[in-house]
């Protein structure tokens, strides 16, 4: 398989000088099957670009869109991705559906009338949907699992599987404590009663999702110093991410999802800071620090 970042940046896209390497669009990476086929995780702004690239490809395209959740930073560019409006394209958008949450009515809703002139029913590819909550179903030649994960509102992670290699993609996340549980106001009820029934660390729900995996795309939305002031909000630091990936035994850690106030040079440090709690703990994954435009196979 082979990863391509085209968005790496949560919350609001960033452009401009101080982002231009690790890039400001949103999140939206590309996933190639081995037999070619395309996975698109999340439809940030990211995914304009990805689609233009698509269409000078010159083929017809058929893909899934695996969305985490219906938060701007993962949706907010698909009304731009020049793909949907080609007859021919086969779209199949999976992403979580809940009783008050139903997958289409939120990918159309960002595009109603008082947001966006083309309305989601006017596209001329086809599109399909798949509802998802905790299970798992074939895309293509390969497995893809949901799992919901700690983030305001239902958001899920995703594990795909192919001959025997696995990525695992988990952008938005929030260590979860049982002492911290009253600060997840935002939370769904249902995702917290998940995290309060597993058995020890409640985080071992991501760890086993997570085990084993060749790639771990993980939230690294906020350095140490800044997840203490932002607790609650659903993101993690990237001493969480390292753990997590630690503990999975996963082959590549590739940090993803930087909040906004992170430039360069600020991502630079964190890459450092990165290297010294893995050299401090033994760790022996190789990390990557996603970035736009990026790509390895594995
Ligand atoms: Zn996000």
């Amino acid at each position: 398989m082979q990863v391509k970042f085209w968005g790496v940046r949560g919350s609001i896209a960033t452009p401009g000088h101080a982002t231009k390497r690790y890039g400001g669009n949103t999140a939206c990476t590309e996933l190639t099957l081995d037999d070619g086929n395309l996975i698109i995780l999340d439809a940030g702004t990211g995914i304009r670009s990805l689609g233009e690239d698509l269409i000078k490809r010159g083929k017809s395209i058929s893909a899934y869109i695996l969305i985490t959740h219906p938060h701007w930073d993962h949706i907010q560019g698909f009304p731009f991705f020049r793909p949907a409006f080609i007859q021919g394209n086969v779209l199949r958008i999976a992403g979580p559906e809940a009783k008050d949450l139903k997958l289409r009515e939120w990918v159309a809703g960002q595009m109603d009338k008082v947001y966006f002139p083309v309305k989601l029913s006017e596209l001329e590819a086809t599109i399909d949907f798949v509802p998802l909550s905790e299970n798992s179903f074939r895309a293509f030649d390969a497995t893809v699992e949901s799992i919901f994960v700690n983030h305001p509102g239902y958001t899920l992670g995703y594990r795909i599987s192919q001959g025997g290699k696995a990525i695992v993609y988990i952008s938005d996340n929030e260590p979860f404590s049982r002492e911290s549980r009253h600060l997840f106001t935002n939370g769904v009820g249902e995702t917290i009663k998940l995290y309060e029934n597993q058995i020890g660390d409640p985080n071992n729900r991501i760890v086993n999702f997570a085990k084993g995996a060749d790639v771990l795309i993980h939230d690294s939305t906020y350095t140490p110093e800044l997840y203490k002031a932002h607790i609650g909000w659903g993101h993690s630091d990237y001493l969480f991410a390292l753990k997590v990936a630690a503990s999975a035994g996963v082959r590549k850690l590739c940090l993803f999802h930087y909040d906004p106030s992170l430039d360069d040079e600020k991502l630079d440090e964190i890459v450092d800071g990165c290297k010294n709690e893995m050299r401090k703990m033994g760790y022996s994954f190789e990390l990557c620090a996603a970035k736009e435009g990026y790509k390895f196979k594995f």
